[in-house]
């Protein structure tokens, strides 16, 4: 039996948040002391455009990590311009330095929107200049090679808000994951609740990457936080351990369900949930299964020989979803 996801409580985790840095309306404490307020753990800090260090706010209940979030825009319609916002989180405390960085959303977001200080601004230092705002799967590429030259992780948000058909995310690389659910696009209507078929696309395209499910909070208000998150299973609980966690893949995307363990052994794979009304494998190709009704707490699918990666979403009675990466065959086989 070879375990892919513990069962166990896990540690909640928001890993895309804005603050008064960029368009945000609450300070990166504010923000903190929210989510604290509501049994979240960690919380990864991604303005537009900005990125400084906010270890100073970790303490033995909770762990800030390092991003900030990228953009690169086609300029066209106002209603349907084309846009690859992507999350950028730091491996280490003191690495704040940002690549990537479009001159114009730079400008826009520390000089025009916030008036920043020649303080606070060397806080969030750009690396090898302005980059090609060019709004192209090339660009994004190399933008994203040049972040992970640096360790960076890097995760693609919101695709449909961003206008994005298939030729915008189909050769995407370096990516460790894509935002599933981002909540406040949701809760605005711009987003569906589920982007899985964008998932399996970029799957089925040969991209190994897994699911998030984050809030993209700017106003810590109902309608824009505590929907879309991810539990966590680091080692410990300090910035080396979650992030450690977060590249290997030991968590899941939920909006509320609660997904208690995957396992394989053999062709079999185990799958714990709870209070489901359904949960689904799926697959790279048709071979998929739905189990609907009243799912037991354990449920066990039989995987053809074929199947190259498999992920689960469990759908509980509240219509709340749960959601795990993918996994690959040469993790299972
Ligand atoms: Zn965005
Ligand atoms: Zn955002």
């Amino acid at each position: 039996m070879k375990v892919l996801l513990p069962d166990g409580a896990g540690y909640k985790a928001n890993l895309h948040a804005h603050t008064t840095q960029s368009d945000g309306h609450c300070t990166p404490q504010q923000v903190k002391d929210y989510y604290r307020a509501h049994g979240y753990s960690i919380l990864a800090y991604t303005d537009h455009l900005f990125m400084c260090d906010r270890t100073a706010l970790n303490d033995e209940n909770f762990v800030a990590l390092n991003g900030y979030e990228n953009c690169l825009h086609d300029g066209g319609a106002a209603n349907a311009d084309k846009a690859y916002h992507i999350n950028f989180y730091s491996p280490s405390p003191d690495a704040v330095g940002m690549v990537g960085v479009s001159e114009r959303f730079y400008d826009f977001f520390n000089k025009v929107l916030r008036e920043k200080s020649a303080e606070e601004l060397a806080l969030s230092p750009i690396l090898n200049g302005f980059c090609n705002p060019e709004h192209s799967v090339a660009n994004a590429n190399e933008i994203i090679a040049e972040a992970n030259k640096l360790g960076y992780l890097a995760v693609y948000n919101h695709p449909v808000w961003s206008c994005h058909e298939p030729k915008d995310y189909l050769g995407l690389k370096g990516l460790l994951g894509m935002e599933i659910v981002n909540y406040a696009s949701y809760r605005e209507g711009a987003e569906p609740d589920d982007m899985g078929i964008i998932y399996d696309h970029m799957l089925k395209d040969g991209q190994k990457l897994y699911c998030f499910a984050n809030d993209d909070v700017h106003r810590c208000i109902e309608s824009d936080s505590l929907g879309g998150f991810n539990v966590m299973y680091p080692d410990k609980l300090d910035y080396q351990s979650v992030f450690e966690c977060m590249k290997k893949g030991a968590f899941y995307a939920s909006t509320g369900a609660r997904l208690r363990g995957i396992a394989v052994d053999g062709n079999k794979v185990y799958v714990g949930a709870e209070n489901a009304r359904s949960v689904r494998l799926s697959t790279d190709g048709r071979f998929a299964k739905l189990v609907t009704g009243s799912p037991s707490a354990e449920t066990v699918f039989e995987l053809n020989e074929h199947v190259k990666y498999f992920r689960v979403t469990v759908e509980d009675f509240d219509g709340k979803k749960a959601f795990s990466r993918a996994y690959f065959s040469e993790e299972f086989k």
